[in-house]
């Protein structure tokens, strides 16, 4: 999300000349767009924030600006924390962006604080979004990201999402898809819609079902992928939207958190281990190719080893293509912020490592049950270090493999003939 929200910052300013420099150094405008996400990404932002200082002594007229759900969140605190900001600017304050750079050039000593949560997606000319996009995404000119809808509506209890970007708000159906058109038209030929809940996406009497079958229609464009999917939004008709689907790529990011019931009923996450379960048993009998990624969390208020047995086992179970895992770090404000934060740093550590060697362990068994097959891969790139292109598979797994370059772009078949956990190594048929 904070990729889009940078790339439509990006364009906002390339419309009124502003250039992209290489160093902060050369910049007459620094804007750090941050995430809350966990304690971590916070320090580390404001920790980058504050070595910037030595920016605004040699450049005294550089204009700061702190975006994203760091400053959302922390409003005001932050002029007293690094006094030379400028500009903090929400996460729904976006679009203002341009116009309060333009005032802080012509008043650099006032400060600026436009952290407002609307209600609503702003009233826009239509075409507005496709016209700020971009072809490409951070990795490949081929990706491309569209976000769909902003904030949450799930209040899980440990999570700022929901108070730090709103309530949530999908664009509406055509927009979206004149975007689709717009990155595939710059040449993008693989879209990521992007939502906090993309499941739960709603504009007028279309839901995400709908939406995929019309982005499906943009001539042009190969592969669709999104992110992320809450397990108890994912419906039969999304199901079988992805089963009957010869664009939409067999991948579901599907978070599931905790493995523990008790912990999930903790989490506020809707659904229990089983639910979780029967769920992914759905998706696999009506897809049997899919790639299940997922999110787990350690160290949530309350966990016991028993709760934590039960995440290993969850993961045994569903044996996942890809995990991301976490230790728990209370976010101010937040429900589960306002229970003791039990778990002990060490016991936490401990539960990380022992589900990160679980999860490797069980992703490097799936990736080995590739060998030998034929996958689909999308030619992305040379990859940097190996002198070899390097592509993914429909189930977003990353592939390196050798060839001159010239079917960049191409949908190519790729024999596996080496997994390892978090790559493959395959040769084109
Ligand atoms: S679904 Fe839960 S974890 Fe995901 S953004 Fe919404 S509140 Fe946060």
């Amino acid at each position: 999300m904070n990729d889009a929200d940078s790339e439509v910052m990006g364009r906002l300013l390339e419309r009124e000349g502003y250039g992209k420099v290489d160093f902060p150094e050369g910049a007459d405008v620094i804007i750090l767009n941050t995430c809350s996400v966990r304690q971590h990404a916070e320090d580390r932002a404001l920790s980058y924030l504050a070595s910037l200082k030595r920016v605004r002594k040699e450049n005294p007229s550089t204009v700061f600006v702190l975006a994203g759900c760091v400053a959302q969140r922390l409003k005001s605190k932050i002029f007293e924390k690094t006094p030379f900001v400028n500009i903090v600017l929400g996460t729904d304050n976006i679009l203002e962006l341009p116009k309060l750079i333009e005032e802080a050039f012509q008043k650099p000593n006032e400060k600026v604080l436009a952290t407002e949560v609307k209600g609503d997606l702003p009233k826009l000319a239509e075409g507005f979004w496709s016209s700020l996009s971009y072809g490409c995404a951070k990795n490949s000119e081929l990706m491309g990201q569209v976000t769909i809808m902003r904030g949450c509506d799930n209040f899980c209890s440990y999570c700022i999402v929901p108070y730090v970007r709103g309530r949530e708000k999908s664009k509406p159906v055509s927009d979206i898809v004149s975007e689709v058109e717009q990155k595939v038209a710059d040449g993008c030929k693989e879209i990521m819609l992007l939502g906090q809940n993309v499941n739960s996406y709603r504009s007028n009497s279309s839901d995400f079902a709908d939406l995929l079958r019309e982005v499906e229609k943009v001539n042009g464009l190969e592969r669709i992928r999104f992110m992320t999917s809450h397990p108890k939004d994912v419906s039969e008709k999304l199901i079988n939207t992805i089963r009957d689907s010869s664009k939409i790529c067999e991948h579901l990011h599907l978070p599931a958190q905790s493995g523990s019931n008790r912990i999930l009923e903790g989490m506020n996450r809707g659904y229990t281990r089983q639910q979780y379960l029967e769920l992914i048993d759905k998706i696999k009998r009506e897809i049997p190719k899919i790639s299940v990624t997922t999110d787990l969390m350690v160290g949530f208020p309350g966990e016991k080893k028993e709760d934590f047995e039960d995440t290993l086992r969850l993961v045994e179970d569903v044996e996942f293509d890809a995990a991301f895992t976490f230790k728990y770090s209370a976010r101010p404000g937040t429900q589960a912020a306002k229970e003791k934060d039990d778990v002990p740093l060490e016991t936490k550590k401990e539960r990380l490592a022992e589900l990160n060697e679980l999860c490797e362990k069980m992703v490097l068994e799936k990736n080995r049950r590739l060998l030998g097959k034929v996958e689909e891969v999308m030619v992305e790139r040379f990859a940097r270090k190996e002198k070899k292109l390097v592509g993914r598979t429909r189930g977003n797994k990353r592939v390196f493999f050798s060839g001159d370059g010239k079917d960049i772009g191409e949908l190519l078949p790729v024999e596996i003939e080496k997994a390892y956990t978090w790559s493959l190594l395959g040769r084109v048929r």
